[in-house]
């Protein structure tokens, strides 16, 4: 490359520039995020701007290692490589042919988009499109000028500090930067659409903990193994989290034992709630979040979620609450957690299930049927067997 000239990562963020006053807040802690996902083994710099984070490499940064990275990155609302140029009026001109020689594929078609922030810079948009239209032209004969309908469009942007010439912006994960929304005890199943509702609630910055209720030897060690998958897929998002691995078996054999057939589901239901409201205000999570969505299946109709929610006394987001299948499904696709869900070790759910669920179960015949067991000495025994495992984005989802 030319003198004077340096490729980087622009950064642009989303809602944060919505903050007012804690926007530092918000905008330390999306720092903070990348810093985590590029690792401290190599080397670059960032840079804050207005609306904007510059990512100026330095020795040895792979810059398409960290354009995947940052796809991944909640509180990044766009972002892209651009070429730092010199704002002298020639420089940008050799600069630009350089850089689309590189854009150009097989296109035949161009335009030039000029922002020019700074004011004080002796040329106009229009000015600056039209002299690098012409050279550009020169340049590349084949190329014609189609400023409606172009096959590459090169974006120029005069700042104060710098020109910056690029192509097109990648969308990011939106959403807000990890850790600025508080804390939340995320239940995973090993179906397809927890990991999704976790998914959801971390993108609005919300920290989260993973909870799974495992039933050994009703459920094999290999269904735990994928609940670990999904964690570390959804760790590639959060970084760094806990999961809590629950010995579910004897309060679901003790369910089964005394509780109605047709009650077997909802009763199963509470008790996760009520296991995951311990251990979220164990671990200082302010709310739990479940993968449920209204009519999916018996325990997911409107009475059914009234009874199951009666159990706890602390906010249960359901982001998937009004979602399709379908999009759940295309969803999990886009986010990497469809193909560990779909491998076919089954969770505890679908082994004690009664023949004909309740559909409407009333909350007193409920709470009447849990009385014949001590289901909160169970929960509280339970709770000190449970099995800490940590979760690093670093480490492959898909486990052999
Ligand atoms: P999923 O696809 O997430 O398993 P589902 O449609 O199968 O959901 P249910 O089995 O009724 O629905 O579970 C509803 C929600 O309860 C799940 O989305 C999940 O948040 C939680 N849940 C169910 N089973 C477990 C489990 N074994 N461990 C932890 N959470 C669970
Ligand atoms: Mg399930």
């Amino acid at each position: 490359m030319n003198e004077g000239m340096k490729e980087l990562l622009i950064v642009k963020y989303g809602e944060v520039m919505l903050k007012g006053n804690n926007r530092p807040m918000f905008v330390n802690a999306l720092i903070r995020n990348i810093n985590e996902v590029f690792g401290d083994s190599v080397r670059y710099r960032i840079r804050k701007g207005q609306s904007m984070l510059y990512i100026e490499p330095e020795e040895g940064f792979d810059l398409d290692q960290a354009t995947k990275q940052l796809r991944r990155v909640f509180g990044v609302l766009l972002f892209h490589r651009a070429l730092e140029v010199e704002k002298d009026p020639e420089k940008i001109k050799a600069s630009s042919v350089d850089y689309f020689a590189k854009a150009l594929n097989g296109s035949r078609s161009f335009k030039i988009e000029t922002r020019r922030t700074d004011k004080q810079f002796p040329q106009r948009s229009q000015e600056i499109n039209n002299l690098l239209g012409a050279h550009i032209a020169d340049a590349f004969p084949h190329l014609q000028v189609d400023v409606h309908d172009p096959d590459v469009t090169l974006f120029v942007n005069i700042r104060k500090e710098a020109a910056y010439i690029y192509r097109d912006k990648e969308r990011g994960a939106g959403g807000l930067p990890v850790g600025t929304g508080g804390k939340a005890t995320a239940l995973l199943s090993g179906g397809i659409d927890s990991p999704l509702a976790a998914w959801l609630i971390a993108r609005r910055g919300v920290a989260l903990n993973a909870l799974h209720f495992h039933s050994y030897p009703y459920t094999s060690e290999r269904s735990k193994k994928k609940v670990i998958g999904l964690a570390r897929q959804l760790a590639q998002y959060t970084g760094r989290m806990n999961l809590y691995v629950f010995p579910f078996t004897g309060i679901q054999e003790a369910i089964a034992d005394h509780c109605p057939d047709d009650q077997l589901t909802i009763i199963m239901r509470r008790m996760m709630m009520k296991g995951a409201e311990k251990i979220a205000r164990k671990t200082s999570a302010q709310a739990l979040v479940t993968g449920e969505s209204i009519a999916q299946v018996a325990s997911q109709t409107m009475e059914s979620l009234t009874v199951t929610n009666a159990a706890v006394d602390m906010p249960v987001f359901r982001p998937l609450i009004g979602m399709d299948k379908e999009e759940i499904i295309d969803f999990t696709r886009q986010i990497g957690t469809y193909n560990i869900s779909i491998e076919p070790y089954s969770d505890c759910c679908t082994i004690f299930v009664p023949r004909h669920p309740q559909t409407k179960p009333k909350l007193e015949k409920i709470r009447e049927s849990e009385s014949q067991v001590d289901f909160d000495g169970m929960i509280d025994k339970a709770m000190e067997k449970v099995e800490v495992i940590e979760i690093k984005p670093e480490e492959e989802a898909m486990i052999e």
